[in-house]
């Protein structure tokens, strides 16, 4: 059989070609397949763990870095790299890493970006597995990290001391959809010789850019709405080449927590349907947080879309929609929350999110059930909460399975 060998890409004159003001869909569905001679129209995935060289020369070279190409795949991959420049491009940053999941996204920003004695400052209520990383492993290397209320900007004010290094912060909150403005949040850190770390999980590019509000990095777990579809286990950081192209990346090619080729393919398939899925999870979450205004058993309900939402004027502006996640308050505690969510019979009771099947969770007792009663109280987590993360399925339907268990309540 005579075939070529070579997986080079095809010059550009024979790439597919976007116009350098290739709207979104366009760029998340286009950019980062190089074409090889193959001639393939579907994303190829490298399943390869090293790359051979013409000579021991080229071997040299590009060791030494004197000639750019593949060595090794926890160094770069085609695969891994046509995801990075698809998300890279959608959240408008010029760098981006994959990573094997969000944690180790976060670890590879601490660890390339921090030395002891740096502290982090940090929004209240961010994800368990991040509020641990913080308080329980970078404390035994000297780093500290304190909490804000995230939308409260005179608290970020007033933490910042003179080794404060990081500002970290999920916006939208988990679970109860608080929202900060990053261009005042960012312009604080920047005055005080910080970087603005931003969870962007919750918003995706789609609905939410943090860079273009100030934010020097964006952090992702690939694993929610990125993959869509509940499949894989993911994550990346993007930001500027400085950064993300050589601290961020230093940490990953050397310590190891890369993305596998498969997991990037899903990932950047993922990414071609990224803003259609999430106008319909926003569409369904709204309807949903407009039904769950009229049912008596509900006594308060968190949503960016619902115009008594405290942050509601950032909706539009600097958050596309209100987003796909919802969280209520129902009568009875945690009795009526566990009630309502065991007469479920259609949604997933499970933590993850970001997926096109809705799941429901009590945060009191999983995600947050880690924090002392006092620190929930606080953090504004009561025992009655309930989120929804809502899905694709129909609106109707939703509410139908949420039905049965208010009316016992
Ligand atoms: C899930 C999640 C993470 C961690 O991502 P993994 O892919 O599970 O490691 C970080 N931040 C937020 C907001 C998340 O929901």
């Amino acid at each position: 059989m005579t075939s070529t060998t070579t997986t080079d890409p095809l010059p550009d004159s024979e790439q597919p070609s976007l116009g350098s003001d290739a709207g979104f869909a366009t760029r998340a569905i286009r950019t980062g397949h190089h074409r090889t001679p193959e001639g393939e129209h579907g994303e190829p995935i490298f399943t390869t763990s090293s790359f051979v060289f013409a000579s021991a020369a080229e071997a040299a070279a590009r060791f030494a870095g004197d000639l750019a190409g593949n060595i090794y795949s926890r160094f770069t991959n085609p695969t891994v790299r046509t995801f990075e420049e698809r998300l890279a491009t959608l959240e408008g940053g010029a760098c981006c890493v994959a990573t094997a999941s969000g944690m180790a996204a976060i670890l590879a920003i601490c660890m390339g970006l921090l030395r002891t004695g740096d502290r982090i400052l940090s929004s209240r209520g961010i994800f368990g597995s991040t509020t641990m990383l913080f308080n329980k492993y970078l404390t035994r290397f000297g780093i500290e990290t304190s909490y804000v209320p995230l939308s409260d900007l005179e608290a970020w004010e007033a933490a910042v001391d003179r080794r404060t290094r990081l500002f970290f912060c999920e916006t939208p909150s988990n679970p109860l959809t608080e929202m900060v403005d990053l261009t005042r949040l960012a312009e604080i850190a920047h005055r005080h010789a910080c970087l603005l770390v931003v969870d962007n999980c919750f918003c995706t590019p789609a609905l939410q850019r943090p860079l273009e509000w100030g934010a020097d990095l964006v952090v992702h777990s690939a694993t929610k709405y990125l993959d869509g579809q509940g499949r894989c286990v993911g994550g990346a950081v993007v930001g500027d080449r400085k950064l993300v192209g050589e601290e961020v990346f230093g940490v990953l090619r050397t310590a190891g927590p890369s993305m596998s080729p498969f997991n990037a393919w899903v990932f950047l398939k993922g990414l071609e349907t990224l803003e259609l899925r999430m106008l319909a999870h926003a569409r369904g979450a709204a309807r949903l947080a407009d039904w769950l205004l009229t049912q008596p058993a509900v006594t308060a309900v968190y949503y960016p879309g619902l115009p008594m939402h405290p942050q509601h004027h950032l909706v539009g502006t600097q958050q596309r929609t209100g987003g796909g996640i919802v969280a209520f308050e129902v009568r009875g505690g945690q009795a009526g929350a566990w009630q309502l969510i065991d007469a479920t019979r259609l949604l997933s009771i499970t933590a993850n999110l970001g997926d096109a099947k809705t799941t429901i969770t009590h945060p009191a007792s999983t995600t947050h059930g880690r924090l002392s009663p006092e620190e929930r109280a606080e953090a504004g987590i009561g025992d009655g909460l309930v989120r929804v993360a809502v899905g694709l399925e129909e609106v109707a339907d939703i509410q139908i399975d949420l039905a049965r268990g208010l009316a016992g309540l």
